[in-house]
């Protein structure tokens, strides 16, 4: 399928802002819907004066916007720790109104959906890699719920009204991913590491640095995410979109302060409530129905993400 337009919620994100890149290379005419709550128009600068791109400032949870497009990639949702938990209700409203409100949208106009949810559908998980069948082991009540249970449940709205009205949605459960334009602040790990490391500050590893995850690298998983909107074909179970190289947060530490070449050392600290022990994506579904494979190596990821923020310092 070729898009003629495509409506990108969250499109000022760190990956909706790489989306619309992509899709506007592609010959897209593209909208971003976004509120701005963790996104930076700054993102968008270098396609700024596309004709064929339009912003509107806007919450997901609200309405969407009255435009003609065929699909709609909904990634609106704050994705750090520190971000959805700053407003956890705000969160949930992002993750379950905005879901069904893009999914009256997209019924209203037979618009193909693709949805961004996440690895954290698996909580901390009890099989190990993750495969799409697991149900995840999340905790309810706890401070990480409003985004993983969020995510959980628009998964179950979209899959009612697949039920429901024959839908043509998708849905990608996204594995960590890194890259360029993520902010400094973000607090997740790969760019506080860089960040910390280009400062000569010590790295902040929470708990031991035993926990694992599994790192994309964003060109990687836009690929991926592009492959899952295109392809022609009703797909009737979330796609595991991510990286299967699995490291130790202690070895991404380690990594990152090589790379730099930087003399910084490295702070324990407690380990966030309810953080996954580990995580790591069988991706044996997307390899097979996209013929998806993710093919940069987590130094080379690095090296082009170190690169940014060192551009970044030098802007600031
Ligand atoms: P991000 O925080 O950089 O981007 C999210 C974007 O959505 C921002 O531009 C923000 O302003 C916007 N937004 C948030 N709430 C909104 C609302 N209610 N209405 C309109 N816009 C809103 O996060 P990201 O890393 O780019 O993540 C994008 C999507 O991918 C999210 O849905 C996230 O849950 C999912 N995801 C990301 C990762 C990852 O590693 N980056 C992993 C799993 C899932
Ligand atoms: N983490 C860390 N130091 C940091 C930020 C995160 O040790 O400065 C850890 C965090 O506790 C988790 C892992 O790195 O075990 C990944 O954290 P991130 O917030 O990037 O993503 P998520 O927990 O959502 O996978």
């Amino acid at each position: 399928m070729e898009f003629r337009h495509a409506l990108v919620t969250g499109g000022g994100g760190f990956l909706g802002s790489h989306l619309v890149k992509r899709l506007l290379d592609g010959g897209a005419h593209v909208t971003v819907l976004d509120n701005w709550s963790t996104g930076r128009i700054e993102n968008l600068a270098s396609v700024s004066g596309n004709s064929d791109l339009s912003i509107m400032t806007g919450d997901v949870s609200d309405r969407l916007p009255d435009v003609d497009a065929d699909i709609v990639f909904n990634m609106a949702c704050p994705a750090s720790p520190p971000d959805y938990q700053a407003d956890p209700i705000g969160t949930m409203r992002t993750c379950v109104l905005g879901t069904i409100n893009v999914m009256e949208w997209s019924k209203a106009r037979g618009a193909r959906i693709v949805h961004a949810s996440t690895s954290e559908i698996y909580g901390d998980p009890l099989h190990h890699p993750q495969r799409e069948e697991h149900w995840g082991n999340v905790n309810p009540i706890g401070p990480r719920a409003c985004y993983d249970e969020g995510k959980r449940a628009a998964e179950a709205v979209i899959f009612d009204y697949k039920r429901l009205y024959k839908t043509d949605a998708r849905v990608m459960r996204i594995f960590n991913t890194y890259g360029p334009a993520m902010r400094a602040e973000d607090g997740r790990v790969v760019s506080n590491f860089i960040v910390q490391a280009l400062s000569g500050h010590p790295l902040t590893i929470y708990g031991d640095g035993s926990q694992t995850r599994s790192f994309c690298y964003v060109d990687d998983l836009i690929a991926g995410i592009s492959a899952l909107g295109e392809i022609d074909k009703q797909i009737d179970m979330p796609v595991n979109i991510g990286n299967p190289s699995e490291f130790t947060i202690k070895e991404l530490a380690l990594t990152v302060i090589r790379q730099v070449g930087s003399s910084s050392t490295i702070n324990y600290s407690d380990l966030p409530i309810d953080d996954p022990v580990r995580r790591q994506p069988d991706i044996t579904l997307a390899k097979s129905l996209l013929g998806w494979n993710p093919t940069t190596p987590l130094e080379v990821g690095l090296a082009d993400t170190i690169r940014y923020f060192r551009d970044q310092q030098a802007i600031a």
